[in-house]
Parts: structure tokens; C-alpha cells; sequence
């Protein structure tokens, strides 16, 4: 009698990793043969958004270092990594005839763009298809339906999830798996840096750190920055930090390239307050995790609203737009330090702090009168940690139409400044020429002090847009009562 082995391919999309992989749960590894790929699809990361291709030169290398390892990885457990560029609904079922596989296995994404390709994938490959639930941190069995009745205000949420839920225990690896037997033609694929325009050596010596993709860095930057460290008991009072290493985790371009599962996070947590000690700042590691975890479902929740200029608040501001603004802000040249040291950061390293993103974004929807999305989609070319779900929700939050939109958030930079950079080192650490003749906090405001004007003053820009808020505001709830 012959026993014929299931033939299973492995769809890796964003989950670059061996460890706690939800993937390798819907597999008998003992028994079934697998193979698994990754794909490049042209339309998520070479199309071009107002001549700006959606992926850039950082995030795209971080991201191919990812897939690199994850070969390799793969490879150490006794299959492949198939490589390829094109739409997922035309490569997979041709590779399903190719490796004559049974079922195509992979996890669900909380994006629209995503969820729409995998809609097109199923109707391509009726009925063998094994769709797993978006990956989550918190135990819920069927997210789509936790994220129906998701709470608009994060706060409830987390109230809801600290009171009543459980984050989910990381899955474990497999001692090793069966892999497809590929014969030595078959075209396992490679990427190939240079025609994608990376330069392999484009690090910046600025850069709070050298960022490399891949689950072996990201879990070494997890061990290093909370054990060895030890930087986690303090990570309350450092996290609005700007400059090193050490102020805040630096996991984002891991956990969102999939390379650290957030569950793996939180467990180390634990075991650092075990054994070290538990206090506001190893909870707040957890409670920033919960932030990540609450954007995706509301990306689940709210679909392609999300990327609409009123945003799930439905706030239908107007912006004013003016394209050499918009070029200024991009640029870092916008002539307000506190602003343009961010942005040079994040063009030259694809990085930037989170109190950083806060300022430059309400600058732009604010202070410069631009709608939040063309900010939104810089960020997407630029972060190597870009996530669509914590990308736009932030976005729209800091544009006050997203989550919980209370009342107006325009941040104040000087105000900004004077908390988190007084003596103006971030700010001469980016631009170190223009600000050589200021110190401390002269190195903000240089107009007041012989340098060129900015572009807008900030207070005046601010008290502008704050009354635009208001007027929108109200006439959104004015619609809302009849
Ligand atoms: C306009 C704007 C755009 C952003 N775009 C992204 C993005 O594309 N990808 C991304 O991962 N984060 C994004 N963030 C959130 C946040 O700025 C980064 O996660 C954080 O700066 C990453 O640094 P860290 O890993 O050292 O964070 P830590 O302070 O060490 O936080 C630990 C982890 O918690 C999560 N986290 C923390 N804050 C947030 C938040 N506000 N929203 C969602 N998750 C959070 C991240 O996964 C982060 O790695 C954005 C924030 C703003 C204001």
C-alpha cells in the first residue's frame, strides 16, 4: 500500500521568522512535506505614489536582510525559501502545479491591500487554500469578529484587555520540518540588491543604531536591550528620548518585518520582572505592545476608511497643500530645527524616535496646512519599520481624525523642545553647519537669533490651524444631529 504525504507550500508575508510562527501550526511537520516562499509584490513596494516609489532604499533593504535569513533559517530546519517578484495570485497557483502541492497555508494581514490580494489568491486556488486568523498578541479566537466591536478610544480597549484577556503564549519551533524535494533546476529564486536599488554600505554613522533585518538580530536586540542591558526599569522615564541606542527598544523593524513575534516581547518582559525587577517601566513596554496590538484591529475594524483624508472620525478638513511646503518638510528644510533634524534622520537612516514622528506629523497636517496622507506616505517610503496598521493609524490619530479624536492635538514645537531637547544637542547632531554659531536652546529658534526666517512661524501656524479644527469639527457634529 503506498501512503501518499501531504504537500503543503508556506505563504511568508509578514511574519520573517521561525519562532512563534503561526504558519507552522496548520503543518503536521513530523509527516508533511513543505516548502515555503516569499514574494515581492511589485505593487506594494515599486509602484509609484506621486512619482515616490511606495518602498524606499532603507526599508527595502531591511526587508530583504529579513527575507535572507529567513532562508537561511529555513533552511537549517530541512526546507527552502522560494523567492519571487510578481502578484501573489498569479506565482502561487502556478507553484502550486510546480511543486505539485496540495494546500497553500498562509496568515491573514489586518490591511485592506493585503486582504484583497488574499481574496484574489483564494479565487484562484478554490478550496486548498488554509487562511490562518491575523497573528495577535492578545489570546482572541477570531480577530475579525474581537475587531467588529472594538472600542474607538484606546484607553477602553486596554481597560478590556488588561481586565479580561490574556496575551497568547508564543507557539514553538519545530525540531525540524519534511521539506519538498526540489530538484536542482528548480528556480528557488534569489534577490538581487543591486537591480533593486540598494546599496548594500548606505548606513549613516548619525543613525541611533545600526539596524540589520533578520529574526537572529531582532531576538538578540530583544535579550541585549532587556537583560544585558538592563534597560527596561527605566524605559518610562528614557522612552520620549532622541538620541542612542538605549532609550527606547528599537524592536519596531522587527516586529513589524514579523522578524520578533510581540508575544516573545511581552514574555521576556515577564521574565525580566521575575527575575530583576517589576515596576511602571516594565509594564509599559507591554502597554506600548498593546498600542501596536490595538492599530492593527482597528485597521481590521475600519478597512480602506482608514486611508481616507477624514479618516475613520470622518472629519472632512480641506488643506491648503502647497506643494514647496510639502518638498521643505520632506527635506528637513523647513527652517524649524526641532523639525528638520527629525526628518534628515529619517531620510539618511530610515528611523525615527516616536516623539520625533509626533512633532514632524502634527507639523505637517497642522502647522503647514498639508493633508496628513502625503506625510503618511513618505513615512511608508522611508520607515523601516513601516506598518500599515501603526503607520496610518498614527497618522490619522496625530491628524485628530483617527482614534479617539478628542478635541484638537497640535503640538507646540518650542514647547517640544524645551521638554525633550533644551540644550538642543539632537537638533546640532542633524544639522550640525547651520547651527554652529547657536547654543542651547538659541539652537531652536535660530530666526530669533540673525539665522533666515522659517517657512511659518510656529505659534501663529498653530493658532491657525487650530481654529480650521474647530470649524471642521463642528460642522461634522452639526451633519451628525439632522
Ligand atoms: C506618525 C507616526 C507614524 C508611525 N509609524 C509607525 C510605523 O509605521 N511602524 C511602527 O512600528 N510604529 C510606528 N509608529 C509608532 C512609534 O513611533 C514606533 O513604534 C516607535 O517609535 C518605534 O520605536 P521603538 O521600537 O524604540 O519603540 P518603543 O517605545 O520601544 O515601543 C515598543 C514597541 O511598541 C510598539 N509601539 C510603540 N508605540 C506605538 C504606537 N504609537 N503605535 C503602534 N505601536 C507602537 C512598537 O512595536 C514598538 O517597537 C508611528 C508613530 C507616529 C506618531
Amino acid at each position: 500500500m503506498t501512503i501518499t504525504t501531504s504537500r503543503t507550500l508556506l505563504w511568508f508575508r509578514r511574519q520573517l521568522r521561525t519562532h512563534d510562527q503561526p504558519l507552522f501550526e496548520c503543518i503536521d511537520p513530523g509527516h508533511e512535506l513543505v516548502t515555503a516562499v516569499w514574494i515581492l509584490d511589485p505593487r506594494e513596494h515599486f509602484a509609484e505614489i506621486d512619482g515616490v516609489a511606495r518602498t524606499g532604499a532603507h526599508r527595502m533593504r531591511f526587508l530583504l536582510e529579513s527575507v535572507a535569513e529567513l532562508r537561511a533559517s529555513l533552511q537549517r530546519l530541512g526546507t527552502d525559501l522560494l523567492i519571487r517578484i510578481g502578484e501573489p495570485e498569479d506565482v502561487l497557483p502556478e507553484l502550486m502545479t510546480s511543486l505539485e502541492a496540495d494546500r497553500l497555508c498562509f496568515v491573514q494581514e489586518p490591511g485592506s491591500e493585503e486582504r484583497a490580494t488574499e481574496r484574489r489568491v483564494m479565487d484562484r486556488i478554490i478550496g486548498r487554500v488554509t487562511p490562518l486568523a491575523p497573528d495577535t498578541l492578545l489570546e482572541i479566537d477570531d480577530p475579525a469578529s474581537f475587531a467588529d466591536d472594538l472600542p474607538e478610544v484606546f484607553s477602553k480597549f486596554r481597560r478590556q484587555a488588561e481586565k479580561k484577556m490574556e496575551h497568547a503564549r508564543s507557539r514553538p519551533t519545530p525540531n525540524g520540518l519534511r521539506g519538498i524535494a526540489l530538484s536542482p533546476e528548480f528556480d528557488r529564486g534569489e534577490i538581487d540588491w543591486k537591480t533593486l536599488g540598494i546599496d548594500e554600505s548606505s548606513t549613516d554613522p548619525r543613525a541611533v543604531m545600526s539596524f540589520v533585518g533578520g529574526e537572529l538580530r531582532g531576538l538578540e536586540r530583544a535579550h541585549d536591550w532587556i537583560h544585558d542591558g538592563d534597560h527596561l526599569k527605566r524605559y518610562k522615564e528614557t522612552r520620549n528620548g532622541l538620541l542612542g541606542e538605549a532609550y527606547s527598544s528599537k524592536f519596531s523593524p522587527w516586529l513589524a518585518n514579523g522578524c520578533l513575534s510581540s508575544r516573545v516581547v511581552s514574555e521576556e518582559t515577564l521574565i525580566y520582572e521575575e527575575k530583576r525587577v517589576a515596576n511602571e517601566s516594565t509594564y509599559w513596554l507591554r502597554f506600548e505592545l498593546l498600542w501596536r496590538e490595538f492599530f492593527r484591529l482597528h485597521l481590521l475594524k475600519h478597512g480602506t476608511t482608514l486611508f481616507h483624508r477624514a479618516g475613520p472620525a470622518g472629519i472632512a478638513l480641506t488643506y491648503r497643500n502647497d506643494p514647496d511646503h510639502f518638498e521643505s518638510w520632506k527635506s528637513g528644510t523647513t527652517g524649524i530645527p526641532f523639525v528638520d533634524a527629525n526628518m534628515r534622520e529619517l531620510s539618511a537612516t530610515g528611523f525615527m524616535s516616536n516623539r520625533g514622528r509626533q512633532i514632524v506629523a502634527s507639523f505637517l497636517s497642522k502647522n503647514l496646512d498639508i493633508d496628513w496622507r502625503w506625510g503618511a506616505r513618505w513615512f511608508e517610503h522611508c520607515l523601516i519599520d513601516y506598518c500599515p496598521a501603526a503607520n496610518w493609524g498614527n497618522w490619522a490619530y496625530a491628524a485628530g481624525v483617527g482614534a479617539d479624536p478628542r478635541g484638537f492635538r497640535g503640538f507646540d514645537v518650542m514647547k517640544q523642545a524645551r521638554n525633550y531637547d533644551p540644550k538642543g544637542e539632537y537638533v546640532a547632531h542633524w544639522l550640525p553647519e547651520e547651527l554652529s554659531n547657536h547654543r542651547g536652546m538659541a539652537r531652536h529658534m535660530p530666526w530669533k537669533h540673525g539665522g533666515p526666517q522659517p517657512i511659518v512661524m510656529p505659534e501663529e501656524s498653530l493658532d491657525h490651524a487650530r481654529t480650521r479644527w474647530e470649524r471642521a469639527a463642528t460642522r461634522r457634529d452639526e451633519q451628525r444631529m439632522f
